[in-house]
């Protein structure tokens, strides 16, 4: 049971969205956010043009992907935030065997993937007769090769499990895309996913970082650099939150916070919740954002996906459409996504060895303009199998009243999140 007077703790997306359900379950809540700005790696930021020119590059998420009759479609009705349909999509690659291939995620890609043979692509039409699984310890990649064959596996996913997840499909439990179970028991991925409906690449209006603006807007309890840095139980489950020089009480704490930081205030209080948080691993990325002149027949975006190992270290690129008002006027904006799980070589270390790696796939590249690193410490976290055995054990060691939720809990995709955040919140008695 959680009561009245709720303490959330961290203001990335999963703090806001817990705030704000609870709110909407008539509950008291205040929110503390230790950076000055709400959002967390959901935050789109300036990035004047070579002249001055108005620009923004995206922290995390460069748009939102809404399924319709989902929880972020409700999320985002209910908010009333504008937004702009990011379709129709520009040429899709996956890098593999030294050139780029259509990808695999369209029919004309299928049809000519690289590495699969024509059994290969025969044994994917049969998806839908495959029974569903239940296997808690199943991979990504075992998942996969039962669905739709060895050969994807093998062949295909490796590319596009990388490029989204920073991570080898052999690594990656089913908790990461929770969406996939769901899908299967729908009648399976192809069938699933007709009958779920397409899902829509959505941007709000002023950028991703619109839906956290937004969310701390309406809450109006935010409260940013205001960092939490120990917890305290006291008498009749209430807990004292200390912080830099002031302290709160409350009836319940929600932690939203990545699994390290949740980790360092727990140790007192739930040394066995903040053990298993540990052992969470978190993915490192770098990620490079360049302008360059304009490439004709790029103009609706593109999107290149390496097979690893062979971009060594380089995950992946995608472009912003010609006409996103995040770019500037007449330049074609990149991110590059290096790191994660992958050894990154030494030569794709600098952005001279990223350009030069990023141009064997896309040699049409021009030097670029402008150019900029961000590096995301601890990006995502790398949700291996059986990590729901070990979140059952974590929850059941948290003292009462105490409550954690986050990427580490419902899976780094937004859609999850928001999701597993509101079923969260329903669970919870008044
Ligand atoms: C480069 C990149 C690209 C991504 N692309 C996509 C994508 O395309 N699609 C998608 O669905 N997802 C994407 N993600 C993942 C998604 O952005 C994250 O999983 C999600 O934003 C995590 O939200 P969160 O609130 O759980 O954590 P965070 O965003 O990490 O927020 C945690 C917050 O807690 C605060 N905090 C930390 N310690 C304390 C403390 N002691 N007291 C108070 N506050 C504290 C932090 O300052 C931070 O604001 C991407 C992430 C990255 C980094």
């Amino acid at each position: 049971m959680i009561s009245p007077r709720t303490l959330v703790l961290g203001g990335g997306l999963s703090g806001l969205l817990a705030a704000w359900h609870l709110r909407r379950q008539g509950r008291e809540v205040d929110l503390w956010e230790a950076s000055p700005a709400v959002g967390g790696w959901v935050q789109t930021l300036p990035w004047p043009g070579p002249a001055g020119e108005a620009g923004f590059v995206e922290r995390g998420p460069q748009a939102l992907r809404v399924g319709h009759g989902t929880a972020l479609e409700r999320l985002l009705g209910e908010l009333r935030l504008g937004l702009h349909p990011t379709s129709p999509k520009g040429p899709r690659w996956i890098g593999k065997e030294g050139r780029r291939h259509t990808s695999p995620a369209s029919l004309a890609g299928l049809l000519r993937a690289p590495g699969l043979g024509l059994g290969g692509k025969l044994r994917m039409l049969t998806e839908p007769f495959i029974p569903a699984g239940d296997g808690p310890e199943e991979t990504l990649h075992s998942f996969f090769a039962r669905r739709l064959g060895v050969g994807f596996a093998r062949e295909l996913l490796p590319a596009l499990v990388a490029g989204v997840l920073a991570a080898p499909s052999e690594r990656l439990g089913m908790d990461m895309l929770p969406r996939l179970r769901e899908l299967e028991g729908r009648g399976g991925l192809l069938l699933g996913g007709l009958r779920a409906g397409r899902e829509r690449s959505r941007v709000p209006v002023g950028g991703t970082g619109a839906l956290p603006w937004a969310l701390a807007a309406q809450l109006g309890c935010v409260h940013t650099n205001r960092a939490a840095r120990g917890l305290e139980s006291l008498p009749g489950g209430r807990w004292r939150i200390h912080g830099d020089g002031l302290t709160s009480e409350a009836e319940a704490v929600a932690l939203a916070l990545p699994a390290r930081s949740a980790a360092e205030l727990l140790r007192p209080v739930a040394p066995g919740s903040a053990q298993i948080l540990e052992t969470i691993p978190q993915l490192d990325l770098r990620v490079w954002h360049s302008r360059h002149a304009k490439v004709k027949g790029w103009e609706r975006d593109i999107s290149l996906l390496v097979h690893p190992p062979e971009g060594r270290g380089l995950l992946g690129a995608v472009s912003l459409q010609a006409e996103d008002p995040r770019g500037v006027p007449g330049l074609l904006q990149v991110r590059t996504y290096v790191g994660g799980a992958f050894p990154v070589e030494p030569e794709v270390e600098t952005w001279s060895g990223v350009l030069r790696e990023l141009r064997r796939w896309l040699p049409e590249l021009p030097e670029p303009v402008q150019v900029r690193e961000e590096h995301c410490p601890a990006a995502f976290p790398l949700l291996e199998p059986g990590h729901g055995t070990r979140v059952a054990r974590l929850l059941s060691d948290l003292p009462p009243n105490l409550h954690w939720v986050g990427a580490a809990r419902f899976g780094p995709g937004l859609p999850d999140l928001a999701e597993g955040i509101e079923g969260w919140t329903r669970s919870l008695s008044i």
